[in-house]
C-alpha cells in the first residue's frame, strides 16, 4: 500500500520535473529573432485595421490619433522588441488597476484584496452600478472602477497628497521611470465623472469604500489619467514577468509570493464581461484599459502591450487583443498551451 503511493508520487513528481523542464526548454526556444519576428508580424497584419472607435464617454480621448497603433514585448531581462508606435504617450486607464490592486497587497497582503474588494468576475460593464448592487462583496473585483476605487481608499494614507504619491510612486516604480499626469485627460475625466461618483458613494454607503469618497474619486481618476507609452506599458508587463522586480531598475515592487494572486485576478477579471473569451482566446493574464493600451504577460518570461486607441463594444482595444493573440499563438505561450480558440 505505502510503496504503491510511493511509487505514484515518484512518478508524479517525475511528469511535474518533465512539465517543467520541457516548459523552460520551450521558453529558451524563444529567440530573439523569434521575438521581433512576431512584433512585426502583429503590427503588419493588423496595423491597417479600422475596427471600433475610440472611447468618448471621456471627451478628450475621442481627439487622441486612432490609427495610432504600437506593439512591445519586454522580456524578464529587459530586453526590447517593438514596432509601430512606441513613443507616444496615451493615458494609462484601467490598466493602471492591477497595479495600485498589487499596492495594497505589498502594503496589507493578498488577503485584504480578498477580504475589502473582491477577486470574482462580475460579467458586466467595467462602470456597471448593477453589480454593485447585486453582488454582496459590492465592490466585487479590482478591474472594474468599484474595486479600483476601492483599492485607492484602502492606501494608508494621511493626507489625499499622500494616497496620491504612494499610488503614482508605485505605478513609477513599475514602469521603471517618472511620469506625467496627463492634465488635460484628467480635468475631462472629473469633470464627466457622476458614474464613478455614483460608484464611490454608493460604495461608502455600504461600507465598502475606506476613505472619503471624493478623495478615493479624485485619486482613482489621477491614477488613470497618469501618461505612459507602449514601452513603459511592457516593462510594467515584464516586472509582474519577473516575479516582481523591475527588470530595468531591479528594484523589487512586489513580492514574489504574490504575483500569482495578481495575475489570477488579471486572467480571471482583466477584461471584464470579456474575461471568459479572452482567456479562451488568448490564454494570458492581461489588463486593458479605454486609453487604448493592453498588457499581458506570460508568467515567468515576458510581457506584451499593445497600443491602439479604437475600442469594442466592452472597451477593450481591437488591434490591441488581435495583436496579443496572434503573438500568444504564433510563439505557443498561452497559460494552458498553446490556444486554438480563435
Ligand atoms: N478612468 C476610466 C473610468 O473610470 C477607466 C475605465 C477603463 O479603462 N475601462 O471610466
Amino acid at each position: 500500500m505505502l510503496n504503491k503511493a510511493r511509487s505514484r508520487i515518484v512518478s508524479l513528481v517525475i511528469s511535474l520535473c518533465f512539465l517543467l523542464v520541457s516548459h523552460s526548454v520551450l521558453a529558451a526556444q524563444i529567440s530573439s529573432a523569434d521575438f521581433q519576428r512576431v512584433v512585426d508580424g502583429a503590427y503588419k497584419k493588423f496595423k491597417d485595421l479600422k475596427e471600433g472607435a475610440n472611447a468618448n464617454y471621456i471627451p478628450i480621448l475621442d481627439t487622441v490619433p486612432s490609427d495610432l497603433f504600437g506593439v512591445v514585448i519586454a522580456t524578464r531581462d529587459g530586453k526590447i522588441y517593438s514596432a509601430g508606435e512606441t513613443r507616444y504617450e496615451f493615458s494609462i486607464q484601467s490598466v493602471s488597476k492591477p497595479f495600485t490592486a498589487s499596492l495594497i497587497m505589498a502594503q496589507q497582503g493578498p488577503r485584504a484584496i480578498r477580504e475589502k474588494i473582491g477577486v470574482e468576475p462580475t460579467g458586466l460593464p467595467f462602470n456597471s452600478r448593477l453589480a454593485l448592487e447585486i453582488y454582496d462583496s459590492r465592490s466585487v473585483n479590482p478591474s472594474v472602477n468599484a474595486g479600483a476605487i476601492a483599492a485607492v481608499s484602502l492606501v494608508k494614507a494621511d493626507s489625499e497628497k499622500d494616497r496620491w504619491n504612494q499610488v503614482n510612486g508605485n505605478i513609477e516604480a513599475y514602469a521603471g521611470r517618472k511620469l506625467k499626469v496627463l492634465e488635460e485627460v484628467y480635468d475631462s475625466e472629473y469633470e464627466t465623472a457622476w458614474g464613478n461618483r455614483a460608484i464611490a458613494n454608493l460604495l461608502y454607503n455600504y461600507e465598502r469604500l475606506y476613505s472619503d469618497p471624493e478623495e478615493a474619486l479624485r485619486v482613482y481618476t489621477r491614477q488613470c489619467s497618469i501618461g505612459i507609452n507602449t514601452k513603459d506599458l511592457a516593462i510594467m508587463g515584464a516586472t509582474l514577468a519577473n516575479e516582481g522586480t523591475n527588470p530595468i531598475t531591479g528594484k523589487k515592487v512586489l513580492n514574489s509570493e504574490h504575483v500569482p494572486e495578481l495575475l489570477a485576478i488579471m486572467a480571471a477579471t482583466g477584461f471584464y464581461d470579456e474575461s471568459g473569451e479572452w482567456m479562451y482566446s488568448a490564454g494570458l493574464p492581461s489588463k486593458t484599459g479605454v486609453g487604448g493600451g493592453i498588457v499581458a504577460v506570460v508568467p515567468g518570461q515576458f510581457a506584451i502591450a499593445t497600443f491602439s486607441p479604437r475600442l469594442n463594444p466592452a472597451g477593450n482595444s481591437i488591434r490591441g487583443m488581435k495583436a496579443i493573440q496572434f503573438i500568444a499563438g504564433e510563439l505557443g505561450v498561452g497559460l494552458y498551451g498553446p490556444n486554438k480558440g480563435e
